[in-house]
């Protein structure tokens, strides 16, 4: 059975003796990718029952290294989680709500962990948000059953996406999930009972996970942290920025898009709450809320949960798959120096260039940018996809399992719904219709800076090699039309085979 249905048997199997669990002394929300206090389903659902039965509400997060380890998650990601937490248990204190956090070293104990915490609490309920990876729907899969065994009932909920994965059926109206509100403060007693986890320390780093000095200084300023920043940034684009997202999404030297996949990704924003801010923007009069843009920005969001109901569903890409099986078979290339010089953006591409040193710089990456730079690294190099998706995870602050393989197998032609094979994106026409002036590539090559005119975009093959190697900006390591069709030939050979 798929891993959601394990967890959905668990839920079943165990729902009679779950319903029969009276409320002890605490009900506990347990936080993982949803780290926000407001529209957060699972969070608001135990609030409400801690309420009406009289008792605390307790939260907690378990720091996981061998979750981030084994998930790729990026150094500057752990980061930016950790700043978060430190912003949430202040923002609950105010709420007299606890967030114990704790840091677990094997994730296969956490099922046993979390069964001493509620024995320790003396807690009979514990809520969470479901995540849909393989491992997290087995893991929680574990705790249902487990802590039924112990007479603790457990929820675990649909909150990540807009439409919950499984409820989309083609013609019929999808199920969109309600806001909802903060979670209700605790009564002063949850100060005096369960003090001490107000206090429980927060790491400053994970083993393995930490940004040197000089990294982590630029990148806390670029990315604050926290649900208040996600607020602000979205207030702020759906008053100045949706309404023309349709026209400048593409445009990576403009700021067309939202910046907001790490606060989606990390939960410190809803994506209903975001959809729904886009929806109010729709209504508004001002003729800066063009509703192109907005449609076209809500079409966006709805590919987030598109690529997890992809996962949820067909959960075997986890396993370094391609969705579509025939193209299982690809020659791919391992070649070091290729792969090296497309980590490092010294392809002598201009755009991919200029694309890679964003991401290592920003730990981000523009959406037409990840496109190309896949497109080429796929089909240029004819480098194995999988080298990339992990390279992204590694070094992405938005690094998401669903969207990143989702993101990948289109570019590749080897996912659902993807780019046909032989469309092969020619990065020198992209650069040129994607960033016409050449102000993208001069931000992030500053090799080419003192390029003039659309030389700027193939400077070895418009007059202006001299300058470039001048300045030590590599000559391109293939010849993309040579490259193109091998390419062509690589994949039907692998289909045919496949
Ligand atoms: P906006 O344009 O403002 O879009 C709003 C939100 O919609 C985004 O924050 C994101 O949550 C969602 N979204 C937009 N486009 C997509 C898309 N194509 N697929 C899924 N969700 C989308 N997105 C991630 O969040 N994490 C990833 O690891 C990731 N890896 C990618 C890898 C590749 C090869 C490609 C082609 C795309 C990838 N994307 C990923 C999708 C997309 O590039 C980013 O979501 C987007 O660039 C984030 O910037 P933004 O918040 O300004 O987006």
């Amino acid at each position: 059975p798929r891993p959601i249905e394990q967890l959905n048997s668990a839920l079943q199997d165990t729902s009679r003796k779950r319903e029969s669990v009276q409320v002890k002394n605490a009900v506990v929300h347990w936080f993982k990718m949803d780290l926000r206090t407001v529209d957060n389903r699972a969070l608001f659902c135990a609030s409400q029952k801690a309420r009406e039965a009289g008792v605390p509400l307790i939260t907690m997060y378990l720091v996981s290294p061998q979750d981030f380890e084994a998930h790729l998650v990026a150094p500057i990601r752990v980061d930016f989680t950790l700043r978060t937490l430190r912003i949430l248990r202040e923002d609950l204190a105010k709420l007299n709500i606890p967030l114990y956090v704790e840091t677990v070293e094997e994730r296969k104990h956490i099922p046993v962990r979390i069964a001493e915490l509620m024995e320790t609490w003396g807690a009979s309920h514990l809520y969470t948000n479901m995540e849909y990876e393989v491992d997290e729907l087995r893991r929680e899969a574990k705790v249902v059953r487990m802590l039924a065994e112990k007479d603790i009932c457990v929820e675990v909920m649909h909150d990540a996406c807009v439409v919950p994965p499984g409820r989309l059926c083609s013609g019929s109206d999808p199920e969109v999930l309600e806001l909802c509100a903060q979670p209700l403060r605790n009564a002063e007693l949850a100060r005096r009972v369960f003090g001490q986890l107000f206090n429980s320390e927060i790491p400053m780093t994970v083993r393995n996970k930490n940004l040197a000095d000089e990294e982590a200084g630029r990148l806390r300023a670029l990315w604050p942290a926290g649900e208040h920043e996600a607020k602000k940034r979205l207030d702020a684009f759906c008053e100045h920025r949706i309404g023309h997202y349709d026209r400048k999404r593409n445009l990576p030297a403009e700021a067309g898009t939202s910046s907001l996949s790490i606060h989606l990704a990390s939960g410190t924003l809803s994506a209903r709450t975001a959809v729904r801010a886009a929806k109010d923007r729709n209504r508004s009069k001002d003729p800066n809320a063009r509703s192109e843009g907005i449609q076209v920005w809500i079409s966006e969001v709805a590919w987030r949960d598109f690529y997890k109901h992809v996962l949820v569903n067909w959960p075997y890409i986890c396993m370094n798959k391609p969705f579509k099986p025939e193209y299982s078979n690809i020659s791919w290339s391992y070649d070091k120096a290729h792969f090296v010089a497309w980590c490092e953006g010294r392809t002598g591409f201009p755009m991919v260039d200029a694309a890679m040193r964003q991401l290592r710089e920003m730990g981000w990456m523009h959406n037409r940018c990840r496109m190309v730079v896949a497109s080429f690294l796929s089909k240029d190099l004819m480098i194995d996809w999988r080298m990339g998706e992990r390279f992204f995870m590694e070094h992405l602050i938005d690094g998401d399992f669903a969207s990143n393989n989702g993101g990948w197998g289109f570019s590749a032609s080897v996912g659902v719904d993807p780019q046909p094979y032989f469309r092969i994106f020619n990065p020198t026409l992209q650069s040129e219709r994607f960033d016409k002036a050449g102000d993208y590539i001069r931000k992030w090559v500053p090799e080419l800076c003192g390029i003039k005119g659309s030389a700027v975009h193939e400077p070895y093959a418009r007059g202006a090699g001299a300058l470039a190697k001048k300045n030590g900006y590599p000559e391109p390591i293939v010849n993309h039309r040579v490259a193109r069709e091998r390419a062509l030939a690589a994949y039907k050979k692998g289909i045919e085979r496949g």
